[in-house]
């Protein structure tokens, strides 16, 4: 078989720790492309000869050399050469490099073809329990505990289940923020995901931090979303006029008012605005 199509730019997820997880299709593109780029060929190098691939050269692409060897990659394509990109786990372009080479062969017309595979937020938040209807990925919180603590003030009124990435010396800690900027809400940690020691634990922040739990391995955090209070639930099934007159009867300015609707409502205020200027 060789299927694999020359000026086309193959993403190629790769197990999260079981290795029974790659796709059919991964092995096959592995096997026929010409170029390999991997984050650390050490780890890929593992991972080819398990399915005994053997043909590809392997190359380097990694956060550090990004730019470069996207410049490497694209021209490759362009001169007819065949190209795969793996990370060591999970899918290129989720937390890991992807996507500087995936921006760069757009604008080249390249083609990209993006194989369906593992990647540890999906499979932690189908297993979680936590609404699946929507829900925001955020990949990692900045290290430093300032920036970690503005982001989650940005996200605590979120209805969505929030996904996160967390190396484990920094699990305890970021549930510490979290339960100090969020409260107290229900969260699960997915925690080896795939792998012998695979664990889901699921409760309250305080709960989980009470009972302490192996912080050893690679976790996702996933956090239930903002609960609307009953008053908030009652005036968004208000019209808008209907919600907006309510604040005004509750002694609000029009100015607030409007603020206030459009918090409620997580629109912005000029949205109310058009929209009340218009009736
Ligand atoms: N590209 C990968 C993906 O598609 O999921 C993510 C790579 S990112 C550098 C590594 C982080 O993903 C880990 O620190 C952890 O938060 C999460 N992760 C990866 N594998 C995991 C697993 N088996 N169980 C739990 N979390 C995992």
């Amino acid at each position: 078989m060789n299927e694999i199509e020359s000026k086309t730019l193959y993403l190629v997820p790769t197990p999260i720790g079981n290795l029974e997880d790659i796709t059919y299709r991964a092995v096959k593109v592995l096997s026929n492309v010409e170029y390999i780029f991997a984050e650390d060929t050490r780890v890929t190098k593992i991972l080819l000869s398990h399915f005994n691939i053997t043909k590809p050269v392997l190359k380097s692409y990694h956060e550090y050399n990004e730019n470069e060897a996207s410049e490497v990659i694209i021209d490759l394509l362009k001169n007819n050469h065949t190209v795969a990109i793996v990370t060591d786990a999970g899918t290129p372009g989720i937390s890991d490099p992807g996507y500087v080479v995936v921006k760069k062969a757009i604008q080249e017309h390249l083609k990209i073809v993006s194989l369906p595979g593992p990647t540890a937020f999906t499979t932690a938040l189908v297993a979680s329990g936590l609404s699946t209807n929507t829900f925001s990925f955020f990949g990692f919180l900045d290290h430093k505990k300032s920036a970690k603590r503005k982001t989650l003030e940005n996200l605590k009124d979120r209805s969505e289940t929030l996904i996160f990435y967390e190396a484990p010396h920094r699990i305890i800690d970021t549930l510490e923020i979290m339960y100090e900027i969020l409260g107290d809400r229900q969260v699960v940690i997915a925690r080896e995901i795939t792998k012998k020691f695979e664990e889901y634990l699921r409760g309250s922040i305080s709960k989980i931090l009470e009972q302490g739990f192996n912080v050893k391995g690679e976790m996702v955090i996933l956090v239930e979303g903002a609960k609307q209070t009953q008053l908030e639930s009652k005036l968004n099934d208000l019209s808008i006029e209907e919600h907006y007159n309510y604040y005004l009867q509750q002694g609000l300015n029009e100015k607030d008012a409007m603020k206030q609707v459009a918090k409620d409502r997580k629109t912005s205020k000029s949205n109310i605005y058009n929209y009340l200027l218009k009736k």
